[in-house]
């Protein structure tokens, strides 16, 4: 039901900004939440049904170091609220990490079609397709980019998608149907399903279009179309009474 990521900035408080950011989206309804936070390896996940609290709690012990992650509230429409059922959803590898708004309403044949070719899945979640169509898409030999765009191709109904693997220090992101917008600091990037999300951080915003593709790194973003094309989104500061 919300999506935040954070990008650049600090590289020891993402953890931090990704929990006020989950916090500011409480608004929405939520049942789960989760963070995945990328520091020089693989994602490391954490996750947890019920409240922002209780991720809180899983945290305590050990909050991991990293300046680049991703973070959602789950408002669950396929699979009971649990922990296994919370996003960020990996692949067999855990090498991507993936949190996602929305609905994919092909994801029962697209599960078959992963299943088939040897996919263990974990939930019961029509989210965890895309992971594991990315995990194909790598194996295949192909960069971040390429994977991410090949399999939101395969995907129908709706959503906004961000995504972190093990092989770069970025964001992939996208929507269609969904809510997702960008907001933009000095040296330090946010994505959201609201601008609320990360109002405490930075009051300029880039409204994205269904279609778009943001890749987001600490020292700059693109945006394209579905197809590749690059375009140009204005950076609007939004006043906002809340
Ligand atoms: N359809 C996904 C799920 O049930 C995402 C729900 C949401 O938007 O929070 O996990």
């Amino acid at each position: 039901c919300g999506i935040i990521a954070r990008i650049g900035g600090d590289d020891d408080s993402a953890v931090d900004e990704l929990l006020t950011g989950l916090e500011n989206l409480e608004y929405r309804g939520y049942d789960s939440a989760g963070l995945a936070i990328k520091n020089g390896g693989g994602p490391e996940v954490f996750k947890r049904q019920g409240e922002i609290s209780h991720l809180k709690d899983a945290l305590a012990d050990e909050v991991p170091d990293g300046g680049l992650g991703i973070g959602h509230t789950r408002w669950s429409t396929h699979g009971p609220p649990s922990d296994a059922n919370a996003h960020p959803h990996t692949d067999c590898t855990g090498e991507v990490a993936v949190v996602h708004n929305g609905i994919i309403e092909n994801y029962d044949e697209l599960k078959a079609g992963l299943r088939a070719r040897g996919h263990a899945f974990e939930s019961d979640t029509d989210t965890e397709v895309i992971p594991h169509l990315v995990e194909e898409r790598l194996a295949a030999g192909a960069d971040p980019e390429t994977a991410f765009r090949e399999t939101i191709e395969k995907l129908s109904g709706s959503y906004a998608v961000a995504m972190i693997t093990k092989h770069d220090h970025a964001v992939y992101a996208t929507r269609r149907g969904s809510p997702l917008v960008l907001g933009v600091d000095d040296g330090e990037y946010f994505l959201a399903s609201d601008v609320p999300a990360f109002l405490d951080f930075t009051d300029d915003v880039v409204y994205l279009d269904d279609g778009d593709v943001v890749i987001v790194k600490p020292d700059g973003h693109r945006i394209s179309t579905t197809e590749g094309e690059t375009v140009e989104r204005s950076v609007q500061t939004v006043e906002w009474d809340p």
